[in-house]
């Protein structure tokens, strides 16, 4: 495979098109290669601190907290600092939703489907811009890109690793090959073990619709968990997405979500069919934790902490954002903000070149 451009990102979700829209804005060429549109056209929320009583403190108290204090810190304090960024990049709705577990309504959105959305709309703004190719791309190539372009960038996009999973809310060609990729040129990874799985409490275990989630924020507008039995086994509790799922396991891996006391508005604004009130669920594997090591300037570190020239990578391939729990809402904040940082670092580094 031929990279002629300055740049060359693998992946084509939010990481990989806002890295690639931030490379363009910086004046450098760009290849980006996928083989497929991964999660992100999924993503109907994210965290920003958009309302007056919270802050770029607050928020990165939440992340740390939900994920037990486990998180890279730095990671966080810039995911925070820089998501005020995209209050300025998008007119979202009025409605600020509370994901489970932050301690503020944070998570907004466009019409309730940002990610796809936000996609649209950056590669209508990059068309015939950049080179796009639908392909799959193995540690190999990126060797053999490498050995024949000692000075191209790569941006490692590939998204999480929770396709491996049979049953999982994730396409199956989401199995980590960015991993591979970054081992293959010196990089670390770390986290890519169970206890680095989020898993998503509320799965549609049945019917055409099996994998795809029943989100968690109902049980804020009067949603209830029943166990197989019919009992509801939460009470008032209002748990993390991992303490929810434990519960559901706890009751033997299966629930009934109750939507029938929640207002027929609130079912619209979550895109739910009014129709569905009673509905069959499991925790699935979700959302992906661990992954390549990177500092806040999105560079991929060897296991010495020292960057790996020219290698970088952006979004859920990373370690360390999320802790052992990611903050609902903090999957497209990452997407969005790290993908833009990966971009604009790896510019600067081409024209650093040129000068
Ligand atoms: C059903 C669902 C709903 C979600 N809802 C939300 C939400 O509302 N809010 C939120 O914050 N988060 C949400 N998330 C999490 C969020 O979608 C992800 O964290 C985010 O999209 C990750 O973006 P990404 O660009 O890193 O990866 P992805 O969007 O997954 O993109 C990965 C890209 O890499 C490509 N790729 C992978 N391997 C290769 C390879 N070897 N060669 C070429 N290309 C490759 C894929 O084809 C894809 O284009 C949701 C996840 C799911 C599954």
């Amino acid at each position: 495979m031929k990279v002629v451009s300055d740049i060359f990102i693998i992946g084509g979700g939010l990481a990989g098109w806002r890295a690639a829209e931030a490379a363009v804005a910086g004046g450098a060429s760009v290849t980006l290669v996928a083989n497929g549109v991964g999660n992100s056209p999924d993503i109907h929320a994210l965290n920003c601190p958009v309302l007056p009583e919270d802050s770029v403190e607050q928020f990165v108290e939440d992340t740390l907290s939900s994920g037990k204090y486990e998180n890279d810190r730095l990671l966080v304090e810039a995911m925070c600092r820089e998501s005020l960024t995209l209050k300025d990049e998008f007119a979202f709705d009025d409605t600020v939703i509370r994901p489970l577990g932050s301690s503020i309504p944070r998570c907004v959105s466009i019409r309730h489907a940002i990610g796809a959305i936000a996609l649209g709309d950056i590669k209508k703004r990059l068309k015939n811009k950049i080179t796009v190719e639908n392909r799959t791309v193995t540690a190999e190539d990126v060797l053999a890109i490498r050995a024949e372009r000692p000075d191209v960038r790569i941006i490692i996009a590939t998204g999480g690793w929770c396709g491996k999973y049979d049953f999982s809310t994730n396409p199956g060609y989401l199995k980590g090959d960015g991993l591979l990729i970054a081992e293959a040129l010196g990089g670390a990874v770390k986290d890519v073990d169970e206890n680095h799985v989020q898993y998503e409490p509320t799965v549609r275990v049945e019917g055409l619709r099996r994998g795809i989630p029943v989100i968690t924020t109902l049980l804020y507008e009067g949603a209830r968990l029943l166990n197989m039995d019919g009992e509801e086994f939460l009470g008032d509790a209002r748990l993390n997405k991992d303490e929810l799922s434990k519960a559901i396991f706890d009751q033997g891996g299966y629930a009934i979500y109750d939507l029938t006391e929640v207002p027929d508005d609130k079912l619209l604004e979550c895109r739910m069919d009014l129709s569905e009130r009673m509905i069959k669920v499991a925790p699935a594997p979700h959302s992906s934790l661990g992954g390549i090591v990177i500092d806040s300037k999105c560079r991929v570190l060897d296991h010495d902490g020292v960057p790996v020239p020219g290698v970088f990578a952006c979004g859920e391939v990373t370690a360390g954002v999320h802790g052992l729990n990611r903050l609902g809402g903090n999957g497209g904040t990452a997407a969005m903000v790290f993908g833009t940082i990966a971009g604009r670092e790896a510019t600067l580094e081409v024209k650093n070149e040129q000068i």
